[in-house]
């Protein structure tokens, strides 16, 4: 299936992006650890995860990085409620200081389901998402990092998708169906 024939509308341009990172990341490394594990959930963060973890190589940071896939969106744009397990991390998380790192803060399904599932293996978990859609929650959990407060609309781009496209794009966008 080609890509969707959609509108794509700027929320967060790339140099705002950046610039945030950059906030985040001093925040982040002044308040963590030499033994770091950081754990991107994918598919979503992926972009935000790389673009992270090298401005805390600027703090001075030496992170060991691991995934999780999960699952909970399927192709639509509302969440199912469901999250899966659909790869886990090979790390072991037992004893260690733990930044977990998601793209977007929705019902907080997702992000509540990774944090208990690592907390119980053992780690000490932080959290930090790029975006926070507020008011949407569902699950009793707000991040220890936020990027942006995100408006309630289904945004694209810089790793999120819709139906498995635009993740490639280096801004964050609002999807304007034509
Ligand atoms: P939650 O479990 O908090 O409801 O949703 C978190 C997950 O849903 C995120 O990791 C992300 O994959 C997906 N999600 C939530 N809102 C959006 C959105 O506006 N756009 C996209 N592409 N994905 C979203
Ligand atoms: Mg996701």
């Amino acid at each position: 299936m080609p890509a969707p024939d959609a509108e794509i509308n700027i929320l967060f341009s790339s140099a705002e992006i950046a610039s945030r990172i950059g906030e985040l990341a001093e925040e982040i490394g002044a308040e963590s650890g030499p033994d770091l594990l950081i754990v991107a959930i994918l598919k979503g963060s992926f972009v935000f995860a790389a673009d992270l973890v090298r401005a805390l190589h600027q703090t001075g940071l030496k992170p060991e990085i691991d995934f999780i896939t999960l699952s909970s969106y399927g192709a639509g744009t509302e969440s199912s409620g469901r999250v899966a397990v659909l790869r886990d991390i090979a790390a072991e998380p037992a004893g260690r200081r733990l930044l977990l790192i998601d793209d977007i803060l929705e019902s907080g399904r997702t992000l509540a389901f990774a944090r208990e599932e690592l907390t119980r293996r053992g780690a000490e978990v932080r959290t930090c998402v790029l975006l926070d859609k507020r008011g949407k929650r569902k699950a009793e959990i707000e991040a220890d990092y936020v990027g942006f407060v995100c408006p309630d609309r289904f945004v694209v781009g810089y790793g999120l998708d819709y139906a498995h496209y635009f993740r490639e794009l280096p801004y964050i966008g609002t999807v304007e169906h034509r």
